[in-house]
């Protein structure tokens, strides 16, 4: 049994796809993928030499080996050019995914899709998306034992497109979806910057701390005027 977060993360990916999962862990979502055929083979990319070994034994449990290649390295450095459709990253920070798409930019032309779920800092995920030629396509939000994840899905576009500072915090879907896991997320780090604020409130002033209270301050507006 999948986790709503992975199997939020794998309703995403297209029938009859080759998927890389970079930072497979148990390589619980390409077992999943493949035993669902929902997708036709598949790569668990894993840099740690104990999930990297907890990958292939669940293959090798699900009798899969013919359709998972586990592999073992950092982030794209795992795949070839051309060898897969879609790449899934799950489970780690925003500045983490964006760090492993960076540094494996050149094995990115011939993806059709990217499926991420940052822990973390979306913007910063959002960020490099935008700045690298990869149009935000659909988003996700929802609750799982107390947390909150969302799933950002990109596609490779010509075209510079711009979001606005409001479209790279919230998710330019997810503001238009206004769930209420959104607003529930949202209306959670609203009090966090307001505890935040008052913090600094008390705080010496200096030039940092102002930066930073305009910073709040900004945020704080923007998730009132779209929560309402
Ligand atoms: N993707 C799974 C999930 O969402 O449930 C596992 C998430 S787990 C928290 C993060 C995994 O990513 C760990 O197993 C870690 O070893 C792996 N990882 C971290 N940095 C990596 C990198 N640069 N390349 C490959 N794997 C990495």
């Amino acid at each position: 049994q999948l986790s709503k977060r992975l199997a939020a993360v794998a309703s995403f990916v297209p029938a009859g796809s080759v998927v890389a999962d970079i930072g497979s862990d148990h390589a619980y979502l390409p077992c999943y993928l493949v035993r669902k055929k929902v997708a036709a083979s598949a790569i668990a990319g894993e840099v740690v030499e104990g999930p990297y070994q907890s990958a292939i034994k669940q293959v090798a449990q699900d009798g899969l080996q013919h359709w998972i290649d586990v592999r073992k390295g950092s982030g794209l450095a795992v795949l070839k050019k051309d060898e897969v459709d879609v790449i899934t990253i799950a489970g780690m920070g925003g500045p983490l995914i964006s760090q492993i798409l960076e540094d494996g930019k050149s094995l990115l032309p011939g993806v059709k899709r990217l499926i991420l779920q940052p822990n973390i800092s979306a913007i910063s995920l959002r960020d490099w998306l935008t700045n690298n030629y990869w149009k935000l396509s659909a988003e996700d939000i929802l609750e799982e034992d107390g947390k909150i994840y969302e799933i950002l899905v990109a596609e490779p576009t010509n075209n510079n497109i711009q979001l606005s500072y409001t479209e790279r915090l919230l998710g330019p879907f997810l503001m238009k979806g206004n769930s209420a896991v959104f607003r529930q997320k949202w209306q959670e780090e609203y009090k966090q910057w307001e505890r935040i604020l008052n913090q600094l409130d008390q705080a010496e002033p200096s030039p940092m701390i102002e930066t930073k209270k305009e910073e709040l301050k900004m945020k704080i507006k923007i998730v009132e005027e779209v929560l309402g």
